[in-house]
């Protein structure tokens, strides 16, 4: 069967009106890019990670996402050399996003794969200029990310190595500390508010990039005080927030469960 008609066949399957609408379809696709080799099979483990803490968040864009997303979308108006950084999970989910943001931004993009291989970048590359995405990065691999060893160090000289603002979403936590030691801000998108990224970033998006790319696209034309917005921002404080939103949630969850069994 072709990617096509599996597509079609899940599609098929899942009846819109099915209340894991959305999130199967997530993995749908998710799915397909492990077969078409956009997505390294460890992706599959990662969305799942994700998919637990979306759940957890209650599948909407919280508050203390949409201020993240302000302070994010503040600190690329101020970048002299914004960069997104893609990977496999990231362009499966959001190509489109991802270059209507980096031509609003001027932001170059770069396909960085933790498991890489030239296969696999070309064939990102390939899905990001389908969507319309110009001069990507990522090839070359002319240039190492500072104090990582093996594969996952290389990147682009003119992107990541060269970027002062580096949108990563869904990334590593090693690369992610190795970046800030080269003295970039970085700005993720990670369902996870306890992962190393998301504790090392300067600003972490808790939410399902599904969701943040286009609100940080939206974002865009509204922020006019980014100075303003960055001086006020609380990466740390604002993490808590998002662990004290899911632990309340759960509190509620077990109540109603209680009561539910009397
Ligand atoms: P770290 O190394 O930062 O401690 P990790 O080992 O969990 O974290 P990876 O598996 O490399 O990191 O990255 C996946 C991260 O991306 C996870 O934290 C996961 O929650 C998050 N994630 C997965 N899918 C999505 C998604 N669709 N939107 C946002 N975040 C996601």
């Amino acid at each position: 069967m072709n990617n096509y008609l599996s597509q079609k066949y899940f599609i098929f399957m899942i009846p819109c009106n099915h209340p894991r609408y959305e999130s199967l379809m997530l993995r749908s696709r998710i799915e397909e890019g492990v077969k078409n080799g956009i997505v390294h099979p460890t992706g599959l483990i990662a969305h799942g990670r994700g998919e637990a803490f979306d759940y957890l968040i209650g599948e909407k864009t919280q508050k203390f996402a949409e201020n993240a997303i302000k302070a994010g979308v503040a600190y690329l108006k101020i970048a002299e050399n914004p960069v997104i950084s893609v990977n496999g999970n990231t362009a499966i989910l959001s190509a489109e996003e991802i270059v209507k943001l980096a031509e609003k931004i001027k932001a170059k993009i770069e396909v960085n794969l933790f498991h890489r291989s030239e296969k696999r970048i070309k064939k990102i590359i390939s899905f990001l200029e389908e969507k319309g995405g110009k001069n990507i990065l990522g090839i070359e691999g002319d240039a190492r990310i500072k104090g990582l060893s093996h594969d996952r160090a290389i990147c682009s000289y003119d992107g990541i190595y060269s970027g002062d603002v580096i949108l990563v979403p869904l990334e590593d936590g090693d690369r992610c500390e190795a970046l800030k030691k080269m003295g970039k801000v970085v700005i993720t998108v990670d369902l996870n508010p306890l992962s190393r990224t998301a504790r090392n970033a300067d600003v972490t998006i808790v939410d399902n990039v599904v969701r943040a790319m286009p609100a940080l696209i939206k974002q865009f034309e509204k922020i006019k005080n980014p100075e303003e917005i960055i001086k006020k921002w609380n990466n740390e404080k604002n993490l808590q927030i998002a662990l004290d939103f899911i632990c309340s949630r759960l509190r509620k969850f077990y109540r109603n469960y209680n009561l539910n069994l009397l």
